[in-house]
């Protein structure tokens, strides 16, 4: 779809984009054809994507893997694609809140991709919470806001480090990424967007148990970052176990979070899981 017809589908249909619901919708072939490559589709794949808009992704999904469930929470984008679609039975279409969906779970992800140009307002949300279910999807191949992506694939001590990355990275390693200017959608947005591609890590760092350990132990350890990362975490956890914790594992009492990689703060997880 070129730009010329979804702004003359837009005006014939009388739809004006709501900014809150992110939409700003991706018109740039090669970016989409791009996308679709990331995702590494084969006829067996089962896609959920979230926030289909007005398809141009979704096109490009049902026609390279087996199955495709997009969730679209504005009614009248449905009700376009439900037209648009009506003979493609590949395509699963939900008129729903995707998160308010995921968290009505539990759903089991294991086989499927998630590929989706995300609504800014829940993308992180909605990849956490993915990423963090049990049965989480074996790769994600996301379009978010340039500044999220660096969060997403930044490592200890770079500026963007923090808990989003640590949550996400836990079960996913960040394996490729490329930059959509903004000029790519339509309204085109204040920042650039990149996609990114997470694939599911072979072997889980930790136990479905221990993961809320981890959980907490981040969230805490990030509460106020410029702070010495044991005095936070004497907060939840007895001072004993935390300096048995740290000696063990050769940190500095004096450190702060954003120093510590992910084998760190898994390492730590397993010493101070109940
Ligand atoms: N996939 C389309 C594209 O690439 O052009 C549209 C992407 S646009 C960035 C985000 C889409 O997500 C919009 O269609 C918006 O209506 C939808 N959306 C926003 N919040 C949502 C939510 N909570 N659940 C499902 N869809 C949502």
């Amino acid at each position: 779809m070129t730009l010329t017809e979804m702004r003359e589908l837009l005006a014939k249909r009388d739809i004006q984009l709501t900014k809150s619901l992110g939409q700003n919708f991706l018109h740039d072939g090669n970016q989409l054809r791009r996308i679709v490559t990331a995702a590494a589709l084969s006829p067996a794949d089962r896609i959920l994507e979230i926030g289909p808009g007005l398809g141009p992704l979704t096109e490009l999904l049902v026609a390279a893997a087996g199955a495709v469930l997009a969730i679209e929470k504005d009614g009248r984008l449905v009700e376009f694609l439900r037209e648009r679609f009506a003979a493609t039975p590949r395509l699963t279409l939900l008129h729903d809140d995707a998160l308010e969906y995921l968290r009505r779970g539990p759903h089991d992800w294991q086989d499927w991709k998630l590929v989706a140009n995300l609504p800014y307002s829940v993308a992180s949300p909605i990849l956490v919470d993915l990423a963090l279910s049990p049965r989480r999807p074996e790769r994600m191949v996301t379009t978010l806001q340039l500044e999220v992506a660096q969060r997403l694939m930044a490592g200890a001590d770079d500026e963007d480090y923090g808990i989003l990355t640590l949550l996400v990275q836990l079960d996913y390693a960040p394996r490729e990424w490329f930059k959509i200017p903004a000029g790519c959608f339509f309204p085109a947005p204040e920042v650039d967007s990149a996609c990114v591609v997470l694939t599911r890590r072979p072997v889980p760092y930790l136990r479905e148990d221990q993961r809320r350990t981890f959980v907490r132990l981040v969230k805490r350890a990030f509460s106020q970052r410029r702070k010495m990362m044991l005095k936070l975490l004497k907060q939840e956890w007895p001072v004993a176990a935390l300096a048995a914790a740290f000696a063990e594992l050769n940190i500095s009492p004096l450190e702060r979070a954003e120093k510590l990689g992910l084998e760190q703060f898994t390492a730590l997880t397993k010493l101070l899981h109940p």
